[in-house]
């Protein structure tokens, strides 16, 4: 008789967090049903989420061990060998200085997976060398809230959105990247809310716009900081919210003085009465929303970025109510549960600093052990830059994939090759995989139980549906075992489920202490922060209080700095990096047969006019060159982006536009490369 179950669980996509149920017949995964009533969704999915269920039993997922032989191929092993030599290894390397060796967690996994990384990487090995891609997609939200705010997470739940009077986006393409999102959006301007969007492209986002404000990528901080003195000068600031709830308003006068219309139309080339409508619009809204992505995040300056949104939220009184406040799309599913579980080398869970004594006592009580107490450790792009030196001497990564998704690929194959021991825990054989000196086999979404925080903080039960294929364990399983074989106390790294983990964590991490798993089983589940078992969660920040301890937000001004390699003579045009509506990672749409389908490769677009110079034509295979490497890849000739600039998905390895970025200057406030603009040259072939 076949036997049919329904398992809801929470997409494995988008920071947006969709219900959804995944159809299991006969110990199979067969497809994918919405999940009617879920708060986040309603019953709606995007078509990564309706086709999600298609990578899970691929052939080509990793099964058994795999160790690296002398020849350069990979021979199958059994676990007791694998982890035999990662725990030999790594207790070699760790012997000479726990910081050479780096860890980057994975923020596809749930928080358990991940917090026993950090605990991993803390205790056992002794580094805070441990990091995740938000680095390079919202570490600059981290940085630039938490400097503003007190907080560096989205100020409000994402249904406020259709409160708004007016949505202020800028740097988010969410009808693509996030689109049950981008639903709400729809729906605010079905309850009346006027639309702003400011893009270098002309996106399916901006085509819902009252307003589309076309500007040049990385002119953000001129653009704003032209806002606020517009706003300034015509007295439509909130005297009463500036004067209660803030401080260094003075400041901020000072610095958006100098950035009047002339000075915003030549660094960010904006219409200058699209911008002065677009202003007037958002500074007599009752509520105004702003809504942005990695757009505004992934600049050599995306903290600046960031906190000029949050500037222009806190002088209009833009904060603490519905329908208003500051909201960044987190872009992969947990990435928000990464920063929370403490897998950055400045934090532990809960954003406990690692230089902060106090914190650092209460984490060694709660794991009974010393720990490196001084320093931070290093982000993701700086142990990639110490690895091609040769200061980083292993690297354990689990499921990211920094050849394919992180700035300068060859950069991070040199810095690959250049380790001693890397190891590798994924689902799939990964670019980055390719490199490794151990493969481990990692279960995946839909084979194990844990939690999910999407980008409204909301803390999402992920229900296990079928068993992991082959051999394939759990990620602290497997770190378990290792952390074991390295001599740690086994009572420390021994869970029977992944319930005991979330309340190990819950332990030390503030913002989660009230939650717990019947909570959680409740669909709307909770957001954080959530204190104690009688708190009701917190959708809705700063109401009346900001997070710094005085409770008062602070202007953090920012001047414009300009990105990091403009166009030239030799390469005259910026290239900006961007996500498909179908594809996310590659490692998993890319082997869902339906989403590759709809879009099997890579393309550039670039302007009509800039083609017709170039005479290249519509889908004409062309070369992509900038000073770190070049690529062959199909022309889109549009008009959908701006003149000068050019745009490539980054989803797609074998036209992969990080060949092309540049990792060389990072923001000093968030460690940010400059993956949104480098110069660039397009040939004909
Ligand atoms: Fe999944 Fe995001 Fe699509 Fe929702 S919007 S179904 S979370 S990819």
């Amino acid at each position: 008789m076949v036997e049919m179950k329904y398992v809801p669980t929470i997409c494995p996509y988008c920071g947006t967090g969709c219900g959804l149920n995944l159809v299991v017949v006969d110990e199979k995964v067969v497809g994918v049903e919405p999940w009617k009533r879920h708060p986040v969704n309603e019953g709606k999915l995007c078509p990564k989420g309706m086709f999600s269920h298609e990578f899970i039993h691929r052939e080509d997922r990793l099964t058994k061990p795999l160790i690296k032989q002398p020849n350069g191929e990979f021979k199958e092993a059994s676990w007791e060998e694998a982890t035999d030599l990662v725990a030999k290894k790594l207790g070699e390397i760790k012997s000479e200085n726990p910081d050479n060796i780096g860890f980057l967690a994975c923020a596809r996994s749930p928080n358990e997976n991940i917090y026993i990384t950090q605990k991993f990487a803390r205790k056992v090995i002794g580094t805070h060398n441990v990091d995740h891609c938000a680095r390079i997609c919202h570490g600059p939200t981290v940085a630039g809230l938490a400097r503003t705010f007190g907080s560096g997470a989205m100020t409000n739940d994402f249904k406020s959105i259709e409160e708004a009077d007016v949505v202020f986006i800028i740097g988010s393409n969410n009808m693509e990247a996030h689109p049950l999102f981008g639903r709400r959006v729809i729906r605010a301007k079905k309850n009346g809310a006027k639309i702003i969007v400011a893009d270098p492209r002309f996106t399916p986002t901006a085509k819902l716009a009252d307003i589309y404000m076309e500007f040049r990528s990385g002119g953000d901080v001129a653009l704003l900081n032209a806002m606020m003195k517009i706003i300034i000068d015509e007295g439509l600031q909130d005297d009463d919210f500036i004067k209660n709830r803030t401080k260094n308003y003075q400041r901020l006068k000072e610095i958006v003085s100098k950035y009047d219309l002339k000075k915003a139309a030549e660094i960010a080339e904006v219409n200058v009465e699209k911008l002065v409508e677009a202003t007037m619009l958002y500074a007599k809204a009752d509520k105004a929303a702003i809504v942005y992505s990695l757009g505004i995040t992934e600049h050599r300056h995306g903290a600046d970025n960031v906190m000029s949104t949050a500037n222009l939220a806190m002088l209009t009184g833009n904060i603490g109510r519905n329908g208003t406040g500051v909201n960044p799309l987190r872009g992969q599913n947990n990435v928000q549960g990464a920063c929370d579980m403490g897998a950055l080398p400045t934090d532990y869970p809960g954003y406990q600093k690692v230089v902060d004594v106090d914190a650092t006592r209460l984490i060694e009580q709660n794991w009974t052990c010393t720990l490196n107490d001084c320093a931070p450790g290093l982000t993701v792009v700086e142990m990639i830059h110490a690895a091609a030196a040769g200061d980083i001497k292993a690297m354990y990564i689990t499921g990211e994939d920094p050849v394919l998704s992180d700035p300068d690929t060859n950069h991070v194959i040199e810095a690959m090759e250049n380790l001693d021991f890397l190891v590798v825990q994924d689902i799939f054989m990964s670019e980055t995989g390719k490199y490794a000196d151990v493969v481990l086999p990692a279960a995946g979404w839909g084979e194990q139980e844990g939690t999910f925080t999407n980008g409204e903080r909301r803390v999402q039960l992920v229900r296990k549906a079928v068993n992991p294929p082959g051999e394939a364990k759990v990620d602290w399983e497997i770190m378990k075992e290792i952390a074991v074989k390295m001599g740690a106390d086994p009572k420390q790294f021994t869970y029977n489920n992944a319930e005991e983990i979330f309340d190990e964590m819950r332990e030390i991490t503030p913002q989660y202490k009230g939650m717990n798993r019947e909570r959680l089983e409740r669909p709307e589940a909770l957001h954080w922060p959530c204190p104690d078992e009688n708190h009701p969660g917190t959708g809705l920040m700063h109401v009346n209080t900001f997070a710094h301890p005085d409770g008062m937000g602070v202007f953090e001004p920012a001047e414009y700095i300009g990105p990091s390699e403009l166009p030239d003579d030799n390469y005259p045009l910026i290239l900006t990096t961007t996500r498909t509506l179908f594809h996310y990672h590659a490692s998993m749409t890319r082997r869902c047969k339906t989403l590759d389908n709809e879009l099997p490769t890579g393309y550039v677009e670039i302007h009509t006019n800039d083609a017709k110079k170039l005479g290249i034509l519509n889908r004409e295979l062309v070369k992509v060159k900038s000073r770190r490497g070049e690529i062959e890849i199909p022309a889109r000739v549009t008009d959908d982006i701006k003149e000068g600039e050019i745009n490539i998905p980054m989803h797609f390895a074998e036209c992969a536009a990080n060949m092309l970025t540049t990792s060389k200057e990072l923001d000093p406030k968030s460690k940010m490369a400059e993956l949104k603009v480098c110069a660039a040259v397009v040939e004909k072939m």
